[in-house]
């Protein structure tokens, strides 16, 4: 009797096609992280680091509030009285424990009392007239925010692509639907950057999928610059999301990728495992196994 092979299509979420496009490998060790004890070394290695507060877990936090401050933009636009402004940045840094409590348990760190009020100071004193100007006044985003509204964190699925995925914002503007992410990191000089354009064209596929609409438009915030950015979603972004998705897809079925061109391996927590897999796999291929 001949076997009958069912095909099982691996699901795959937007996050994961945004680690691929920072290294291929990131998706394969994060899929095998819970097995094979890559997931226990990454949590020693932040439980050691628990108690003190280094540079980078201070960027976390501070890229935490920034996008709180994204989500609170409605309160912030048109304000001008600066009191106001100074009592919703405390509202906004005493709520980021709550919000990001899963986040912050990860990094092996409770934010107490005295820790906000460090937090909050620096970021007060972190901040300039320049940018709190430009949030405060009302661009293209914003007026679609104050009229329309937005949902935040929206998951959505594809039955089709077998694709999931939570966008920041999602603004439904009468017949359109808009993508918007929030992102911490500096904005390139003109657009958004390439990574940002395949996130957003996985989003409108998930959007077209679930409201039957097409999406022609998404928004990257550049909160951190307080840099609102619009952008196409071109035919050539849509078809550069699926390509990585079926690379993502062929990852999490075993595939061993090669390095992604610009890996950040200085600052892994994989590095140790990845040479090992590279010579395992190299081996496997010379002995045809
Ligand atoms: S060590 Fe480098 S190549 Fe390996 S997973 Fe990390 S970033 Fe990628």
């Amino acid at each position: 009797m001949t076997k009958v092979r069912v095909k099982v299509k691996v699901k795959v979420k937007v996050s994961e096609l945004m680690q691929y496009v920072i290294c291929p490998r990131l998706v394969y060790f994060r899929v095998r992280a819970q097995g094979r004890g890559y997931e226990s070394y990454a949590h020693t290695h932040t439980q050691a680091q628990a108690h003190t507060v280094t540079a980078r877990e201070k960027s976390m936090i501070e890229s935490f509030i920034l996008k709180e401050f994204a989500f609170n933009l409605h309160k912030i636009t048109g304000c001008e009285d600066t009191a106001a402004i100074t009592a919703i940045i405390g509202d906004i840094v005493e709520s980021v424990p709550r919000i990001y409590r899963e986040e912050l348990e990860g990094l092996g760190l409770v934010l107490e009392l005295d820790l906000i009020e460090a937090v909050k100071r620096d970021f007060i004193q972190g901040m300039n007239d320049e940018w709190l100007k430009k949030l405060m006044t009302e661009n293209e985003l914003t007026e679609l925010e104050r009229v329309h509204g937005y949902e935040r964190e929206r998951m959505m699925y594809s039955e089709k692509l077998n694709l999931s995925g939570s966008v920041d914002k999602l603004i439904i503007a009468d017949e359109e639907v808009i993508p918007c992410m929030i992102k911490t990191g500096k904005s390139p000089g003109y657009g958004v950057w390439r990574s940002d354009r395949v996130q957003l064209a996985a989003y409108a596929m998930l959007i077209e999928d679930e409201f039957g609409s097409i999406v022609k438009r998404g928004f990257v915030e550049y909160i951190r610059e307080a840099e609102f950015r619009v952008t196409q979603i071109r035919r050539s972004d849509r078809a550069e999301a699926l390509q990585i998705l079926k690379q993502v897809r062929r990852i999490k079925q075993g595939a061993f990728p090669d390095k992604g061109r610009n890996a950040p391996c200085e600052n892994c927590v994989y590095s140790k495992y990845c040479d090992t897999d590279t010579r395992k796999t190299l081996l496997s291929k010379l002995l045809g196994k």
